[in-house]
């Protein structure tokens, strides 16, 4: 075995666009080993990931990628090999789902006060989930119905504080995101740390120290989001940190993610692996 592992990745039941099977199947056929559902706030597709994966003869673990708040950031923290069944995780992934809705409303009025009318409704077209509502649905539909040309432009002109279609939101705290993964029996995984403006917080260090002083276990060090100049900076602050390292691609969509299943470089051996003792990847190390 190579040792490909992909342990970030998101299907319809999200802001993906992929049912569960065809993401696995993608995925098998990229030559990814090791695979991890990580639904925003939903836990509703792993048991179909984890028949899809055996189909496919691949090693996968259930996951979640948990919307959470630190000092102001809104903060994602992917939840590893949880138990999708534990009770206290799924309610509050369904406080966490209900508020979406809410928030879905006011953004369609905001949306509706700048004079661009039926948003919320054409975001919800794009929602196969209609429990999941996301800001990546609003995108889809703003991009498909003309507003905008890219998912990209929405983002930068409607859906960042401060714009027509932003709306501010309460998020659990991120010790609460970590508690619920850990009381699912997972690891969590501070998400894309370079994709959030630390400016005021203490920069990527102080991100991370706070994640490792909150209970969190590890850190996607290679992962989509990131640019490979980053790569090489999460490897230093996972050890300075002593978390564990994650890779992941983030994957959404074959026509939208940058990164492929399969294409992102593999973990450095000398850091620890966030699956070091985990029973799926053990031929990782035969
Ligand atoms: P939400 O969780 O509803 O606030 O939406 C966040 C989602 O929007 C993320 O999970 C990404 O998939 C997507 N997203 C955030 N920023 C961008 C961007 N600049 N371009 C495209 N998608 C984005
Ligand atoms: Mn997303
Ligand atoms: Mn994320
Ligand atoms: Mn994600």
């Amino acid at each position: 075995m190579k040792g490909v592992a992909d342990l970030h990745s998101h299907s319809r039941l999200s802001d993906g666009t992929l049912a569960v099977a065809d993401l696995v199947a993608l995925a098998a056929s990229r030559g990814v080993e090791l695979m991890a559902l990580t639904d925003h706030d939903e836990v509703s597709g792993v048991a179909d990931g984890r028949a899809a994966a055996a189909q496919h003869g691949i090693q996968f673990v259930g996951g979640v990628e948990i919307s959470s708040e630190w000092c102001g950031l809104s903060i994602h923290v992917v939840g590893l090999r949880i138990d999708e069944n534990e009770s206290k995780l799924a309610e509050t992934l369904h406080d966490i789902r209900q508020r979406r809705t809410v928030r879905a409303h006011q953004m369609g009025d905001s949306f509706a006060a700048y004079g661009i009318n039926g948003v919320l409704a054409g975001a919800k077209s794009f929602a196969p989930n209609p429990d999941l509502l996301s800001r990546t649905h609003f995108a889809r539909h703003l991009v498909d119905s003309g507003v905008c040309g890219s998912m990209g432009e929405v983002f930068a002109r409607f859906m960042k504080p401060g714009k027509p279609g932003y709306v501010a939101h309460e998020w659990i705290s991120l010790a609460n995101a970590i508690t619920a993964i850990h009381g699912a029996g997972g690891r969590a995984v501070l998400a894309h740390p370079g994709r959030y403006d630390t400016t005021w917080t203490g920069g990527p260090s102080g991100l991370l120290k706070a994640f490792a002083e909150a209970g969190g276990d590890g850190v996607e060090v290679v992962c989509g989001p990131h640019h490979p100049h980053e790569w090489a900076e999460y490897a230093a602050l996972s050890r300075k940190f002593s978390l564990l390292a994650s890779i992941g691609s983030d994957f959404h969509s074959p026509h939208e993610s940058r990164v492929k299943f399969g294409d992102l470089p593999r973990l450095s051996p000398s850091l620890k692996p966030v699956w070091y003792d985990w029973p799926e990847a053990e031929s990782f190390y035969a």
